[in-house]
């Protein structure tokens, strides 16, 4: 069985399962990915509901590890936060995503918003908002195509130191997403109390319109909403053409999901700038 040591470090015992070796080895590994670059940014094209006009991405982090080969976030941001390592990692994939932007810009494609998650862990460390402050100055990238997305479970611990980190981040010129709209219990309230630029409504509840009466119904009042308080609309995980015509028709400003593009490398992603739209 495994122990906790001291430091909270597990020790390695070799009665471990592969699954329970990996998670141990990883723990172990993170530091090393983080000074030698190991994580890397995948980009996924969000789209105009009605031209499918690529008009952002999302920046998504992916550990590229020597030995398990892609892990993905869901194994490995946890870890980070757990143990500090998400600060870096965060800068890290924050002054990428800046600089990557920047440079399609430069190299003469229209402008479009790059959107960065943010972990609360994060949001509330004090140099925070200088640290971002410093990331636009350096790339030179202008605010207004920088967005960060905060997940709406978030909120609900430190809301008042939240909701002033927030102010501060709106003051730089920077949007403000909440993600997995809907999974959380304060929806309502927060887009009241926040006005954030954006809404991205969760994957769960997109998955199973129009079939799914419940989901329809849930992602028809968001959009509503959202559109009453002038805050943009975005879906995430939009899997099939029937879910995109169908948000569409709804008036859900902007789509994102596999029928579109899976997240990819910021050398394929230039690929589908160059055509402009995702079809
Ligand atoms: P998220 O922010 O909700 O990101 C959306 C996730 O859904 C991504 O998973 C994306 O690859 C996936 N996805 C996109 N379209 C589809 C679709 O059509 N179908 C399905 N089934 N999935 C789709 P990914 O990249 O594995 O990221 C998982 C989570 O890890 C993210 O969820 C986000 O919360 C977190 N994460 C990723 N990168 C970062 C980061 O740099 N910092 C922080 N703090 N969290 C991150
Ligand atoms: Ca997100
Ligand atoms: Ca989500
Ligand atoms: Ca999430």
């Amino acid at each position: 069985a495994k122990e906790i040591g001291k430091n909270n470090i597990e020790i390695f015992s070799p009665t471990m399962n592969v699954g329970a070796y990996k998670k141990f080895t990883l723990q172990n590994d993170l530091r090393k990915a983080v000074q030698e670059n190991e994580i890397v940014v995948v980009y996924q094209p969000k789209v105009s509901s009605e031209t499918y006009t690529i008009i952002g991405a999302e920046a998504l982090a992916r550990w590229k590890h020597p030995q398990w080969g892609m892990i993905s976030p869901m194994e490995f941001i946890l870890l980070a936060e757990k143990t500090g390592f998400i600060h870096t990692i965060g800068n890290q994939v924050l002054l990428e995503a800046c600089k990557q932007n920047k440079k399609w810009q430069e190299e003469g494609f229209p402008p479009i918003k790059v959107s960065v998650n943010i972990s609360p862990i994060q949001l509330l460390h004090p140099d925070f908002v200088n640290h971002v402050e410093n990331v636009l100055f350096s790339t030179g990238l202008s605010p207004q195509w920088l967005e960060l997305e905060i997940t709406e479970t978030a909120w609900l611990k430190n809301e008042s130191e939240m909701i002033a980190k927030i102010e501060q981040l709106r003051s730089l010129g920077i949007g403000i997403a909440i993600d997995d709209y809907g999974t959380g219990y304060s929806s309502l309230s927060y887009l009241k109390k926040l006005r954030p630029d954006t809404v991205k409504i969760d994957r769960s509840f997109i998955q199973e319109i129009p079939n799914d009466l419940e989901n329809t119904e849930i992602v028809t009042a968001v959009i509503n909403l959202a559109k009453k308080l002038n805050v943009k609309v975005v879906a995430e995980g939009v899997e099939t053409k029937e879910q995109a015509s169908y948000l569409c028709n709804l008036h859900c400003n902007e789509l994102q999901g596999y029928y579109f593009s899976k997240p990819i490398p910021a050398d394929e992603f230039k690929l589908l700038l160059k055509k402009g739209i995702c079809s």
